[in-house]
């Protein structure tokens, strides 16, 4: 199945191939069009690949964004066994170390986003994930799942090329869109409707209307630690640092007495962005971040004492002696006060950016959304 045009004219273009662009070329396969995919690289080495590949649903924004994230979920347990993409962790423990986590957990499971969450005494947090370290209790969230993104987005690709009839223009970049006609470093190519996927890039396309999203960019530490004693992590673990940043949480009441404590006691993670995600590879390793710096530009060194935060943190949820770090990364995303962008700067154009970090959570959705505007 291959979805070139005769004419070599495409249905639809779509710019970027992060995951953003990879879920706006399926659900355009989905519907039957003809679909390519441009990208400025050799393969995705953006965002796309740098992150958790934590698909997380508990946590996002109420509304629409949670939306977003239940029905992307949805999308990746289609997608995951058709494209051969190994879903290595189901679900989430977040550790509640102090009593007003607690509270905000306990609050936030009385809410509609907290449906088919259980609530775990510290007695059942100890018995059911014993190398954590103490807290007050925990919140198990069965909706997530956990792929490692570097290898899952490269086969989301492959499996949308080869399987799907999906064309990729890679090494190549998209130059102007005045449809049909879309300028590219590699010649003129012709489609009825563009999706533009640009990610952290707000300056080459559109720039004038992507301004409109206000977003600055922000770059994140991230690691990958070998615990020395085998350790087997059933599902991906935040902990109270989290609950102040991800606002499903954040944005409850009780989320206010935690901030001030977590003010008191850790405010040099607070000032760093620090908080913590914790998941496990099929190799045993950990992956653990991670940090947030918002800036013009992406911040191009990372910071040893940085790394050290999220460490310390690391230690404190779970405390593994002899910890060898086996990798060191920073990723760029483009952020915001929405969680999301998007715009027609022309007809049949679409620009669409995830600005709330959380696009391996939500991308499949949002996607979706995106089609339904270009086709509009
Ligand atoms: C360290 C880190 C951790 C994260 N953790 C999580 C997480 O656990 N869960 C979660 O949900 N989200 C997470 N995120 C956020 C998530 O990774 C991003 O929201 C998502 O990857 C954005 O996807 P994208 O396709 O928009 O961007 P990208 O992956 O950056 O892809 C954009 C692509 O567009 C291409 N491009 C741009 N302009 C052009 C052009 N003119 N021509 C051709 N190609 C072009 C670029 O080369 C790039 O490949 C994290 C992000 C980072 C950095």
């Amino acid at each position: 199945m291959n979805s070139a045009a005769q004419d070599g004219t495409y249905d639809l273009l779509v710019v970027g191939a992060g995951i953003v662009g990879l879920a706006a070329a399926y659900a355009a396969r989905c519907q039957g069009l003809r679909v390519a995919v441009v990208e400025r690289q050799a393969r995705s080495v953006g965002a796309s690949v740098r992150n958790f590949g934590f698909v997380t649903v508990t946590g996002q924004r109420a509304g629409d964004h949670w939306r977003r994230a239940m029905r992307s979920r949805e999308v990746w347990g289609e997608v995951a066994p058709r494209a051969g993409i190994q879903v290595l962790q189901h679900g989430l423990c977040v550790l509640a170390q102090r009593p007003e986590a607690m509270a905000v957990l306990e609050a936030f499971a009385a809410t509609e986003m907290g449906q088919a969450c259980e609530l775990l005494t510290q007695a059942q947090t100890a018995q059911r994930y014993p190398f954590l370290g103490q807290g007050a209790g925990a919140l198990y969230s069965p909706h997530e799942c956990r792929v490692e993104s570097r290898e899952a987005v490269a086969q989301l690709a492959r499996w949308l090329q080869q399987e799907m009839g999906v064309v990729f223009h890679w090494n190549t970049s998209v130059q102007g869109i005045a449809l049909p006609h879309i300028d590219t470093s590699r010649g003129r190519m012709r489609a009825t409707r563009c999706i533009v996927c640009p990610g952290h890039d707000l300056n080459s396309l559109y720039p004038a209307v992507i301004a409109q999203a206000r977003a600055r960019l922000c770059t994140l530490q991230m690691l990958r630690v070998r615990p020395a004693r085998a350790l087997d992590l059933p599902a991906p673990v935040m902990s109270d640092l989290s609950l102040v940043r991800y606002e499903g949480y954040a944005a409850l009441p009780q989320a206010q007495a935690l901030r001030a404590r977590l003010q008191q006691e850790q405010a040099e993670h607070l000032r760093q962005g620090v908080h913590l995600i914790a998941v496990q590879s099929a190799d045993g390793t950990l992956v653990v971040g991670d940090s947030h710096v918002y800036d013009g530009a992406e911040t191009p060194f990372a910071q040893e004492a940085t790394d050290a935060l999220i460490l310390q943190e690391l230690q404190r949820v779970m405390p593994l002696p002899g910890l060898q770090i086996v990798e060191r990364w920073t990723g760029t995303y483009a952020s915001a006060d929405e969680v999301v962008f998007k715009a027609a700067p022309a007809p049949g154009v679409v620009v669409g950016i995830v600005t709330g970090g959380t696009g391996a959570s939500t991308a499949f959705a949002f996607a979706e959304e995106l089609l339904a505007m270009a086709l509009d």
